[in-house]
């Protein structure tokens, strides 16, 4: 049986603590060499997608709660103002794609992994594409850390590499605790998605830009950004943006593409030897992840003014006619995608949200552009592996060799499926990626990455109920001191009170005196 690896060996190196972030580069544990297939969306440049007739926008688009309308049924809107937002600030806010009507605010598919609808606004746009009043930050390098960090947060900016972690909640942390380097994510590992390295090919000066806005929001000194060393001209195209930007401290690192190198704590591994510790985050090690799309609304949020309410869609996949790249406004139907790609090709079977490791199903084209959505995936009924009975697990190891996480699938599959919960957190199940690495290798075919999320799903659950239980115990025992006190209160009342009255003779003798009067009294009377 395999045994667990040494997950904390790197993290305790206290020489490793002082490398220099891709200054030489290490491998991260297990992981698989997949077939690109991104050449095929990258023919052709990015190209805007129309105007759509109807917008659906979600307010569910981060992770966490889904954001509460701010707007209602009948009320104009202009581009860019804001729909929605969740009661903790700085989180959920989701603003108007375009301008036009708000016509409802109703249930509609929302491109979440339940496959439920959820709440939408649905915008009728007026064809105008009128942005509200737009106040820019005037000359960012001289402008308050602070104000730059809140500007972030307003813009409803979350991490677009699929995480969708509110960047402002992000950077405020990372602020907070200390940063020396900032990292930039292009190293875009999951097959068929393609949107990032165009970004980068297209848009290199802004994403310069937005690194610079971001390291100065925290404090960093140095930036990298990571690519793959498949990505062609993208090198070339940075290394160039940095020198036109003449600074000095933002070096491009070419990784060696291997899946999910573009898991956060993956590309750490790789950039510094270093580990992050298992629940930890990169902040731990003063570094900050952010995705270089997400470096790019940073720097159209600081210096435009402009939310997020766009990004670069890979619509890809045997099942569709011309695949390519989109700039598509959130809300946007996914069907107006995959015409603008010529339709879908014969065969088309299966919309996914994501790339084939890691993305999940869509109902329908009817689903609408997220801020999630860095690739609609069209497969064909040949694209799709026909589901393979599940067999027992052989013992064989696979699983354990290629998990980037260091954990042991196995066992916690065993021990999710036995609902041994108190032995979950150990086996490090929060570490899971869920990069279904460990599910690709099993020779027995066990769905071990659903098990992860039902695991994750129920141990959320679990501290759900953990906590109203705590929370009901400590309800009861501030009763319980309550009554306690008032019984205290009370008996100290008495006590008094008796004490005023004196000792048990001293009242004896008021009681007779007070007889003798009232005798004496009836006597003269008499
Ligand atoms: S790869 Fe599959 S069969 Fe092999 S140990 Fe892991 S779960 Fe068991
Ligand atoms: S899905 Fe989780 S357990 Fe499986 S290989 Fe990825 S990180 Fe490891």
């Amino acid at each position: 049986m395999p045994t667990m690896p040494d997950r904390t060996a790197v993290q305790n190196d206290p020489q490793s603590q002082s490398r220099k972030a891709g200054e030489q580069l290490y491998h991260f544990h297990g992981g698989l060499r997949l077939r690109h297939n991104k050449k095929i969306s990258c023919a052709t440049p990015v190209e805007k997608v129309p105007l759509a007739n109807c917008y659906f926008v979600p307010l569910l688009q981060q992770a966490g709660q889904s954001a509460e309308p701010v707007v209602t049924q009948g009320q104009k809107v202009l581009k860019g103002d804001l729909l929605g937002v969740l009661n903790d600030p700085g989180t959920g806010l989701i603003h108007a794609p375009t301008s036009g009507t708000v016509t409802a605010i109703s249930n509609h598919p929302n491109s979440q992994p339940s496959g439920q609808d959820g709440r939408c606004i649905v915008i009728r746009p007026d064809g105008l594409d009128q942005w509200k009043t737009l106040e820019p930050v005037e000359d960012w390098e001289r402008t308050d850390p602070a104000v730059l960090r809140e500007k972030i947060r307003m813009s409803g900016i979350v991490g677009l590499g699929g995480a969708v972690f509110p960047t402002g909640v992000k950077i405020e942390e990372a602020r907070s605790r200390g940063i020396h380097t900032l990292v930039l994510n292009g190293s875009e590992c999951e097959p068929y998605i393609s949107c990032d390295e165009m970004l980068m090919r297209e848009a290199p000066d802004s994403i310069i830009l937005g690194a610079r806005i971001l390291q100065k929001s925290v404090g960093a000194v140095r930036t990298v950004i990571a690519i793959e060393d498949q990505m062609g001209v993208v090198n070339s195209a940075l290394t160039d943006a940095v020198r036109r930007s003449g600074v000095t401290d933002i070096d491009v690192v070419k990784v060696t593409t291997i899946y999910p190198e573009g898991g956060e704590k993956q590309l750490i591994r790789v950039l510094t030897g270093l580990e992050v510790p298992s629940g930890g985050r990169p902040t731990d090690l003063g570094l900050l992840v952010q995705n270089v799309a997400t470096a790019t609304a940073v720097a159209r949020a600081v210096t435009e003014d402009k939310p997020l309410v766009e990004r670069i869609v890979t619509v890809t996949g045997n099942g569709v006619r011309r695949p390519r790249n989109l700039l598509a406004q959130m809300g946007t139907p996914v069907s107006n995608l995959i015409d603008l790609c010529g339709g879908y090709a014969e065969g088309a079977a299966r919309l996914i949200l994501g790339g084939p490791m890691m993305g999940y199903a869509l109902s329908s084209d009817r689903n609408p552009v997220i801020k999630a959505a860095n690739c609609i995936l069209v497969l064909t009924e040949d694209d799709i592996r026909p589901l393979q009975p599940e067999m027992p697990c052989i013992r064989c190891g696979e699983c354990a060799r290629v998990c980037p996480a260091i954990l042991l699938p196995q066992e916690l599959n065993w021990t999710i499926r036995n609902g041994v919960w108190a032995d979950v957190p150990d086996l490090g199940l929060s570490d899971c990626i869920e990069c279904g690495c460990c599910d690709f290798v099993c020779p027995s075919h066990i769905p071990l990455t659903a098990w992860f999320r039902f695991g994750k799903s129920e141990m959320r659950s679990l501290e759900k109920e953990r906590r109203s239980a705590e929370a009901a115990r400590q309800r009861f025992e501030a009763r319980e001191s309550r009554l306690a006190q008032l019984k205290e209160e009370r008996k100290q009342r008495i006590e008094n009170k008796k004490l005023a009255l004196g000792t048990g003779n001293d009242k004896q003798k008021k009681i007779s005196a007070a007889i003798d009067r009232v005798r004496s009294r009836h006597g003269r009377d008499s």
